[in-house]
């Protein structure tokens, strides 16, 4: 079986083609400056990589010229559409409507339609991502993957906000929670690797440009650092995490900014970018500037430790105990100085790592020492992997 994945925004397209059973990636690539002028970067697996300046003028257009590209005679990884079993969408806001995957019809739209107050970035461009498909493809069966859809076990207490209830029952604000697909592909890749009785209690920590943290309980999903939206926990790259309200009113208020504006500020222009004084909001500029001294950049990388740190201490105190932390994404991942930070101190929940296996890199890999109550892993993430299972599953 293949699948497509689409990760549309609203000015980019990401795509990947491949095997849900055999994991195998036929192609992946990238679509940018939709509306602007066009862009693709094209990669088939074992193949030349096709860049190049492309006019595209929607993202009816885009898909038009990821089809061409799959199944062009030099750049091409498949001889025509009819390869393609299914397609798959990453959606990023289900609201309280999608607990899990679904195919894509009428009322699944304007389901996504209907979330967008929630998810007002990111679903209109999720949209138009599925409706370039239905037009350009149409008939192929299309599934909506949705980011806040692992996340919808979550019990009362740790989603409701301590607000009126009428801001929750009629207008929906509630914490959600996202990478959801990443949550769910590593915590039940953890339970896999471990057991589900050594796996029962896990926390897992996605972090990357943007980033989350969550507390599993035998695969369920029991609590998440990010709410309403991807603003909230920890801090990130250019957001700026939890935060009390009263600093956005006391900006708004003496400059005299917009609530959007303001917003613009926290998500845009906050976060560790903000805290190193504008050194970057890439962690490995970050690193190489504290190395030559700059304070700014050493603070910016301390509190971010500290603030994951935090919260995998509340999520341990959520759980009764933790069984396993699970590092993930770009920094996750890769940074065996951002694990080594964020665990120190942590020895009292009984996590002790083994400095050379935390150097390690990309890989799945346990990284605590045997004798460490708590066991330490690096799993890499899978996102489009988890979405064309999905939609495999559900176009059987
Ligand atoms: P996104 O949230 O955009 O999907 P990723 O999960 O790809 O982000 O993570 C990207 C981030 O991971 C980069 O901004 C960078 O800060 C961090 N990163 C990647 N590799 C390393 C590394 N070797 N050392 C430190 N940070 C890294």
């Amino acid at each position: 079986m293949k699948v497509l994945v689409i990760n549309a925004g609203s000015s980019s397209l990401k795509y990947q083609l491949l095997d849900p059973d055999t994991k195998e990636v036929l192609a992946k690539g990238l679509c940018e400056r939709i509306g602007i002028d066009g862009h693709i970067k094209h990669t088939p697996t074992g193949k030349d990589v096709y860049d190049a300046d492309r006019y595209m003028p929607d993202h009816e257009a885009a898909i038009k010229l990821v089809m061409e590209v799959l199944t062009h005679n030099y750049y091409g990884v498949i001889k025509d559409m009819s390869e393609i079993d299914a397609v798959g969408h990453r959606v990023l806001h289900g609201g309280d409507k999608f607990v899990e995957s679904c195919i894509i019809d009428e009322a699944c739209k304007q389901a996504i339609r209907d979330c967008i107050p929630l998810g007002p970035l990111h679903n209109p461009a999720n949209l138009m991502g599925i409706e370039a498909c239905e037009k350009a493809m149409p008939g192929k069966p299309q599934v909506a993957v949705f980011d806040t859809a692992f996340h919808m076990t979550m019990p009362p207490k740790a989603y409701r906000y301590a607000i009126p209830t009428k801001y929750y029952t009629e207008d929906h604000l509630r914490r959600y929670g996202f990478h959801g697909t990443s949550h769910r592909f590593v915590s039940k890749r953890c339970i896999e690797l471990m057991g589900a009785e050594k796996a029962s209690r896990v926390i897992v920590c996605h972090l990357g440009n943007g980033s989350s943290l969550s507390a599993v309980k035998d695969g369920k999903c029991q609590d998440t650092s990010m709410g309403l939206s991807p603003l909230a926990g920890v801090p990130m790259g250019t957001r700026a995490g939890d935060i009390d309200t009263c600093v956005a009113q006391f900006i708004m208020n003496k400059y005299n900014m917009s609530a959007d504006d303001c917003l613009t500020m926290l998500n845009k222009k906050s976060g560790v970018l903000a805290l190193s004084d504008g050194v970057s909001s890439d962690f490995r500029d970050l690193d190489a500037a504290a190395e030559k001294g700059n304070e700014a950049a050493q603070l910016a990388l301390d509190k971010f430790a500290y603030e994951v740190r935090k919260y995998i201490g509340a999520y341990a105190a959520a759980l009764g105990g933790v069984d396993c932390i699970v590092f993930t994404a770009g920094l996750g991942e890769n940074s065996g100085s951002m694990r080594a930070s964020i665990c120190d101190g942590l020895e009292y929940l009984g996590v002790k790592l083994d400095a050379e296996k935390n150097k390690l890199r990309g890989e799945e890999v346990i990284i605590s020492t045997p004798d460490s109550k708590v066991t330490v892993w690096v799993i890499p993430t899978n996102e489009e992997l988890m979405i064309a299972q999905d939609t495999a599953e559900l176009c059987k």
